[in-house]
């Protein structure tokens, strides 16, 4: 059962005219099934991650954020929310979920983190979020921004999204956004190699044992990490990937109402 699409929908009407349009056949020179491109890890040197709740950072780009550190770029993690668990979790247990989330950073090799403690379950995009969002970028003054997708599940997730996007025309350091999947897969621009870090990943996972306990997410982020490892090309051996939404801060604002149809769309269906 769908409901009637409201008559405002310009973005979304005009994106689906261009895919059911009889205008637009299939294009048989194009490449049968181009590949994710390779993300560029050396020119990002000053990296902030937005994570909205303990266990983001390392399921959507723990094994990325090893290899970073790694290489010496200099890494600071945002966790947006308390994590006290929208009502799910014992008191208390924000507390301890903050202490795991600072334990995974610490496998991952990373030592800078800042904690918004907007209240788990209960994001809103408005003039509080972007703000706070918007000065956690300016204090670090990142050249890359890794994020929760417009796509995800989560509300969440989309809510810090869209007040990224909102706000990323006054983030004049940054030159790249990453988006990373978490509640739900992503059409995947670019991948990361992180099978020479994936045993890094797992063990940045397991440190959140409050989280364990609601969902086996470690077998899942080994599965979809195996998954995204077949796009890697390399048969027969134990290839795990990270795989991205990666854009200039120029695609990332003129995408904006892609992506902001897309989860209309998905709202509506
Ligand atoms: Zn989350």
């Amino acid at each position: 059962m769908h409901r009637p699409l409201p008559r405002n929908m310009n973005v979304f009407t005009s994106l689906t005219d261009k895919l059911f349009s009889k205008k637009n056949n299939f294009d048989f020179s194009a490449p049968l099934c181009p590949l994710p491109e390779r993300l560029d890890l050396a020119s990002m040197s000053r990296v902030m991650v937005f994570a909205p709740h303990p266990d983001d950072e390392s399921i959507g780009c723990g094994g990325l954020l090893a290899l970073l550190a790694q290489q010496g770029s200099k890494v600071r993690v945002v966790l947006v929310t308390d994590g006290g668990g929208a009502g799910g979790l014992p008191a208390g247990a924000a507390q301890i979920r903050q202490q795991e989330f600072i334990a995974a950073l610490a496998v991952l090799g990373i030592d800078e983190w800042r904690m918004l403690n907007f209240i788990d379950g209960a994001v809103d995009v408005n003039a509080a979020l972007e703000q706070a969002l918007l000065n956690s970028v300016m204090d670090f003054s990142p050249d890359t921004v890794i994020m929760p997708s417009m796509l995800d599940l989560h509300r969440d997730h989309r809510a810090i999204a869209t007040a990224l996007a909102r706000c990323s025309t006054n983030l004049a350091s940054v030159t790249k956004y990453i988006q990373y999947e978490v509640w739900c897969p992503l059409p995947a621009t670019h991948l990361v190699d992180i099978s020479a870090v994936a045993d890094t990943k797992w063990a940045a996972i397991s440190q959140h044992q409050t989280a364990l306990k609601c969902g086996d997410y470690l077998t899942a982020s080994q599965g979809l990490a195996r998954y995204r490892g077949l796009l890697l090309g390399k048969p027969g051996t134990d290839a795990a990937a990270e795989a991205f939404v990666a854009e200039t801060a120029d695609e990332f604002r003129l995408q904006r109402q892609h992506w902001l149809a897309s989860t209309a769309r998905h709202m509506l269906s």
